[in-house]
C-alpha cells in the first residue's frame, strides 16, 4: 500500500487526520526520557515496551530510523480533564486499536508507535518475570522514543492543541525499510 493509500485508509478508519513524514525529519530529544521516569502513566519499569526496559534513547531512535517513512495518525477527543489517566485511557486504547487496524490493512512490515505504552496484557508479563507474550505486536509510545511530538505535528500540518477542551492523540506506523547499506550510512 503506498503512502497516499495509507492516508486514505487511516481517514476511512476514523482518524481525524493522517499525514506522511520522513523519519529523518523527526526530532528526538533525549531529555524527554526524564519525563518517563516521573512515571505519571504508571508504566515506567513495569512494561517491556516502556523505559527502561524498552531500550536506550539511541536504541529507540535507531528502531525508527530503520524505516524511511512514517504515517502519522491523529484522533481528537472531548475529555473533561486530560491530565486524568482514568479519563484518557479509553481514548488512548481506542486510538491504539485503530492504529493496529491500519497496520493490519497495510499488511506490510513496519513499526507501530502508539499513543500510549503497550497494554495488550494486564499486567505486563514483566511484572511476573515472564517473557513478553506478544513480542511481535508490542508497541512503545512516542514518549518512549523521545519524539518531539509538537514539532512532528507542525511538520505534518496538524494542530497539536486544537481547541479548548479538545485533546489530541498521535500514533505512527513506520514503514518502507532502509537497505542495510543506507542504514549504515546514517
Ligand atoms: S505484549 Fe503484553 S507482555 Fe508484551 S510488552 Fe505488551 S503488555 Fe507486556
Amino acid at each position: 500500500m503506498d503512502g497516499k493509500k495509507l492516508m486514505e485508509t487511516a481517514l476511512e478508519l476514523g482518524f481525524a487526520d493522517a499525514a506522511l513524514i520522513r523519519t529523518d525529519e523527526l526530532v528526538f530529544i533525549p531529555a524527554f526520557r526524564a519525563l518517563c521516569e516521573e512515571n505519571e502513566c504508571g508504566k515506567y519499569g513495569v512494561n517491556y515496551a516502556c523505559p527502561p526496559d524498552c531500550g536506550t534513547v539511541e536504541e529507540m531512535k535507531q528502531k525508527v530510523l530503520r524505516w524511511r517513512q512514517a504515517l502519522v495518525m491523529q484522533t481528537m477527543w472531548d475529555i473533561e480533564d486530560p491530565l486524568d489517566n482514568e479519563q484518557i485511557k479509553p481514548a488512548k486504547t481506542e486510538h491504539n486499536r485503530l492504529t493496529r487496524r491500519l497496520i493490519e490493512k497495510a499488511a506490510e512490515p513496519g513499526l507501530m508507535i502508539g499513543a500510549s505504552g503497550c497494554s495488550l496484557c494486564s499486567p505486563c508479563a514483566i511484572t511476573e518475570g515472564a517473557p513478553c507474550r506478544f513480542p511481535g505486536l508490542r508497541y512503545s509510545c512516542m514518549s518512549a522514543y523521545c519524539i518531539f511530538v509538537k514539532d512532528m505535528a507542525d511538520r505534518c500540518g496538524m494542530d497539536y492543541e486544537c481547541a479548548p477542551g479538545i485533546t489530541t492523540f498521535f500514533s505512527m506506523y513506520c514503514f518502507d525499510e532502509r537497505t542495510p547499506e543506507l542504514s549504515e550510512d546514517r
